[in-house]
């Protein structure tokens, strides 16, 4: 740590912890721990993640990579040219453990601007390497073996992944689209909460749906935080992609009565400044709950990106002009794929935010796509039973019907683009069974030409 580490309690007891005399007994111990098979039990489910299979998968076939959610183009050239100066200038050891005070201060500012919220900067901020360690840390940080986690199903790939590798136990709440949007039952999520309940998990604006959670929604899930005695974690990566035909503007969680003493609110720069590739993003919280934070994160990665957080901390300081522009542009190339992909048969459902369409694949079902095991992250020992689908199609013993793995493993020999299954999201894959995710963060022409090789699909 540096001198400029404010955050450390240096007077922790456990500061120079010894460790115990032994481990657990080899009985708690998994049959199958040769060299063949690594990898902690716990892991073992999980397969590499359905953006890297899709991604190979478009490099593979020289199909337009529709799937992983990131910009085909660049963030704003001042902010480039800040991280070039950071570099030449040499700015290239390690920044504090926290983060570079000028970030801290940026992310600060830019609460209070945006969302009311105040933080301040020396121990409500801490700097991570994107959102996805932030989440991770927090929920090593904040959970013992066996405490519950409640998420929306479909969830972003690293939540159950993060959340097993925490010892904890995930509880879906499932979304499903009824009268044209995307919703939960509020009694499935009243029922998910228990003694073992530790943490809510809000992404919203969320991937893969789009939708933005309203102010209703926020209400019920805050109310049973403070009755269950339960932390929030949200995610809120998407916090500047809500469009203009939304039913309710980004509301952070934390602004709501009572949820700022026990929410912890990330985010990143990679989609707010189209910079993916820079891994700089935070988390911010009561003291307590950052503090908690860090204590795990400093042994994760301790810091990271030292010369890019100053030119983070320049965007996020960008005029309202930028923020407004970006949704406006995203909106365009939402409006222009949705249009795309409806014209060539897909059921395209809500979106409200976020890079990303989901469409439902059962009007294109005229054909048979091969067989093949389930992809992507999600635990592949689920079964995939036959099952009512988010639009209400009865799918029990229709072996036939579609399946969104199969059909985007066929997708690029069919017509050259790349989607993203997002029933590998799902803890209940019937549930999500005819549905498959385009990300629309490209640029015009890349669309256009996608839309093309779509429009061929019959
Ligand atoms: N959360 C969600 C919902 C995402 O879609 C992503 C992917 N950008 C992340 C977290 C990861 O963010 P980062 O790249 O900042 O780690
Ligand atoms: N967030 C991106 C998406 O949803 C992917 C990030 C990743 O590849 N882990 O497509």
């Amino acid at each position: 740590m540096t001198a400029a580490d404010p955050v450390i309690d240096t007077s922790a007891p456990d500061r120079a912890a010894s460790p115990p005399d032994r481990a657990a007994s080899p009985a708690d111990l998994p049959a199958d721990r040769s060299p063949a098979e690594p990898l902690v039990a716990r892991m073992r489910p999980f397969g590499t993640t359905v953006f890297a299979e899709m991604s190979a998968l478009a490099a593979r076939t020289g199909a337009i990579n529709l799937g992983q959610g990131f910009p085909d183009y660049d963030g704003p050239a001042q902010m480039l040219e800040r991280a070039v100066d950071a570099i030449r200038g040499g700015q290239n050891q390690y920044p504090p453990g926290p983060g570079m005070p000028v970030l801290r201060a940026a992310v600060a500012a830019h609460g209070r601007r945006f969302w009311d919220l105040d933080y301040a900067p020396d121990g409500e901020i801490l700097v991570t390497a994107g959102a996805t360690e932030a989440i991770s840390a927090a929920l090593l940080a904040l959970c013992e073996p066996g405490d519950e986690v409640i998420c929306f199903e479909p969830f972003y790939d690293s939540y159950a992944a993060a959340i097993t590798l925490a010892g904890a136990v995930r509880r879906p709440v499932t979304l499903r689209v009824v009268d044209g949007r995307y919703q939960f039952d509020p009694g499935q999520l009243a029922a998910a909460f228990g003694p073992r309940t530790r943490l809510v998990l809000l992404n919203s604006p969320h991937n893969p749906t789009g939708k933005v959670f309203d102010a209703e929604e926020l209400g019920l899930i805050a109310s049973l935080c403070q009755q269950h005695d339960v932390i929030a974690l949200t995610d809120e990566v998407y916090e500047h992609m809500v469009y203009s035909d939304a039913p309710a503007p980004h509301i952070p969680l934390a602004t709501l009565p009572g949820m700022r003493s026990r929410t912890l609110r990330a985010s990143s720069a990679g989609k707010t400044f189209s910079c993916t590739g820079w891994k700089v993003g935070w988390i911010c919280g009561p003291a307590p709950l950052v503090g908690a934070v860090l204590r795990v994160k400093q042994f994760l990665t301790y810091t990271n990106a030292g010369p890019l957080q100053a030119a983070v901390a320049h965007a996020l300081g960008s005029p309202p002009s930028y923020f407004a522009q970006l949704s406006a542009d995203l909106q365009g190339k939402r409006d222009r794929l949705a249009g795309g992909l409806a014209e060539a048969g897909f059921t395209v459902l809500p979106a409200h935010g976020t890079y990303f369409l989901t469409v439902d694949i059962t009007p294109l079902s005229g054909r048979t796509f091969p067989k093949s095991g389930s992809a992507g992250s999600a635990d592949p020992s689920r079964a995939d039973p036959a099952g009512v689908d988010p639009a209400g199609v009865d799918l029990a013993g229709v072996d036939s019907a579609p399946d969104g793995v199969d059909f985007c493993r066929a997708l690029p020999a069919r017509c050259g683009v790349v989607a993203v299954p997002t029933q590998v999201f799902y803890d209940d894959p019937a549930a999500g069974r005819r549905l498959i995710r385009f990300a629309f963060c490209k640029r015009d022409e890349v669309l256009d030409e996608a839309i093309g090789r779509l429009s061929q699909l019959t």
